[in-house]
């Protein structure tokens, strides 16, 4: 019913790409995020799907049905903008009721699912206010209420939370998530923000100039990223280029010799060491070949950087207790650095 497919979706503007061939199937129910750099397609696409952007190529089908023609009121999609857009000169009642009103729902019908649609965002007392009467998280959630009120079979939010401070974002966020898995809605929501994507999302969709660079789960791009612009836009992490030399280590274009997890033949040439951060054990060591190059006590994390053979390194430990000798770690200082090498992954190349 709600299963959302694009195939080979793409957008040109004249001579520029600003989407290439987008492929994705999510399933009735599922919510996945669009993640990706400012200017990566993310709107774009999301657009193509509620129907304000035309595509040039691929096709956009809900629930099976080919709506790549159809004008935005005649999909069946609920969409929440970044910026709300709300109508200031309509109280939030008027504001819910106008997507039932473009579908011609009659007026006891309309009044009813306004309501229910109020009550789920728990907005039910304010519905005759004006937009500017209320707080910013009250307008988000007028918006989330006009796209639910018209029952879409595909829920489409931009942004949805840029507008609001950081600790109302994380309260709305799990609203959100909480009401989207009540009401089993299929989502897709664009953010560019990692962290509300990782906690929002069933899948996560990575993409880069246009194009989709991984699709999985938070623990499939943590993990298992497929190449280091993955690796590094999700989460933070060590990419070192170099090559494989030999079974389980790696030469740095620097010169430094790693630890790797064995390469697989494919990635015998030049590639790239993906480490995390927390991955890189830090001990002080008056022979050590690394030296520290800066200390940053972060509370219950303290950040190591290091250099290593002119390789610049990075390590996230649990801040050590008082007492312990990796407490007096400091810049100049000498040290050692160890790595699992089944951690450090060969990434190929970035094209
Ligand atoms: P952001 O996070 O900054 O909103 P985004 O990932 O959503 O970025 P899009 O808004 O989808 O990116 O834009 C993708 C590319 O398409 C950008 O390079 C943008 O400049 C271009 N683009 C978007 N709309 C138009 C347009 N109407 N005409 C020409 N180019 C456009």
């Amino acid at each position: 019913m709600g299963r959302l497919v694009l195939e080979a979706l793409g957008k040109r503007y004249g001579a520029s790409t600003a989407v290439e061939r987008v492929d994705l199937d999510v399933s009735q129910g599922e919510m996945v995020a669009l993640l990706g750099p400012s200017g990566c397609g993310k709107t774009t696409t999301l657009r193509m799907v509620a129907g304000f952007v035309p595509p040039t190529a691929g096709r956009v089908l809900i629930g099976g049905e080919d709506v790549t023609r159809k004008p935005p009121h005649a999909r069946d999609t609920g969409m929440v903008f970044q910026s709300y857009a709300l109508f200031p000169h309509m109280d939030v009642a008027s504001n819910v009721a106008f997507g039932l009103e473009m579908r011609r729902v009659g007026r006891a019908e309309r009044d009813a699912r306004v309501r229910e649609a109020l009550r789920l965002v728990r907005l039910d007392s304010l519905d005759e206010r004006l937009p500017r009467q209320l707080s910013g998280g009250q307008q988000q959630r007028v918006a989330l209420a006009r796209a639910l009120v018209v029952n879409p079979s595909v829920f489409l939010l931009d942004e949805p939370l840029s507008n609001l401070d950081a600790k109302l974002r994380g309260e709305v966020r799990m609203e959100i998530r909480a009401l989207q898995r009540r009401l089993g809605l299929t989502t897709l929501i664009v953010t560019h923000d990692q962290e509300e994507a990782l906690t929002m999302a069933d899948r996560l969709v990575v993409m880069e100039r246009g194009r989709v660079r991984q699709v999985g789960t938070a623990e499939d791009l943590y993990e298992r990223p497929a190449d280091p612009f993955v690796a590094g836009f999700v989460g933070r992490c060590n990419l070192v280029e170099g090559a494989p030399e030999g079974p389980g280590a790696f030469r740095a274009a620097s010169g430094a010799l790693l630890p790797c997890a064995d390469a697989a033949p494919s990635a015998a040439g030049p590639s790239v060491l993906a480490i995390r951060p927390e991955h890189v054990a830090v001990s002080p060591a008056a022979d050590g070949a690394a030296r520290i190059t800066a200390v940053t006590y972060l509370g219950a994390q303290t950040e190591y950087h290091v250099e290593l053979d002119g390789t610049a390194l990075l390590a996230v430990r649990p801040t050590p207790a008082a007492g312990d000798p990796l407490r007096r770690l400091a810049p100049g200082d000498p040290a050692a650095l160890d790595w699992d090498r089944s951690v450090a992954r060969l990434l190929p190349l970035a094209d």
